[in-house]
């Protein structure tokens, strides 16, 4: 008797240790993984924006709560922030209110009724492209306009880039495999220091 007892507690405790040097390594791979587009994303562009994220309101969304507190994506705007500093360029938050994924990228309208299973944006002007791509180019020209307004740096002469939380940001960005899905932007309420 009691040598099984023992014997399931130790086996208990080899899972518990294995189950946390998988933790271990798969929280290191997404280090790792920040790190180097991080990096990449800075040492191409001297100018990125980054969008608003409620982190907190998409946490209480059980279906993304998951992606979202995987996705590190708070982490990786520290890193961004702090990387772009050191080289003298520019991050810009866009507007907590910017509706990126439900603007029209063509013709301004809002496309009320797109929800976020939906992964093309189409409007009645008859744009059609990938709701990614229409938001990354919302964000692109925002931070064309407000980058005057948020910076101290000389104005930046590279493009800009958006970062979003899933691919399609654009032609150089990866960085959307970190993150789960497009939230509905325009109705979120966090501040983004950190995001
Ligand atoms: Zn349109």
């Amino acid at each position: 008797m009691r040598g099984a007892k023992t014997q399931g507690s130790n086996n208990r405790r080899r899972a518990t240790a294995r189950l946390a040097r998988h933790h271990t390594h798969v929280a290191a791979r997404r280090r790792h993984f920040l790190h180097e587009v991080s990096t990449r994303l800075v040492n191409t562009h001297d100018r990125l924006v980054l969008e608003d994220l409620n982190t907190a309101g998409m946490l209480a969304n059980r279906h993304l709560s998951r992606a979202i507190s995987d996705a590190g994506w708070g982490e990786f705007a520290r890193l961004v922030s702090y990387k772009q500093q050191w080289r003298g360029g520019q991050v810009l938050f866009a507007d907590r209110w910017f509706p990126s994924s439900r603007m029209c990228s063509r013709c301004g309208t809002r496309n009320r009724i797109l929800t976020l299973a939906d992964r093309v944006f189409a409007c009645d002007c008859g744009h059609r492209l990938d709701r990614d791509l229409n938001a990354a180019i919302n964000l692109a020209a925002w931070g064309e306009k407000h980058h005057q307004t948020q910076a101290r740096e000389p104005e930046a002469r590279a493009p800009v880039i958006n970062v979003r939380r899933r691919d399609g940001a654009g032609p150089h960005s990866g960085v959307g495999e970190t993150v789960p899905d497009d939230a509905e932007t325009d109705t979120l309420t966090t501040s983004v220091a950190v995001v």
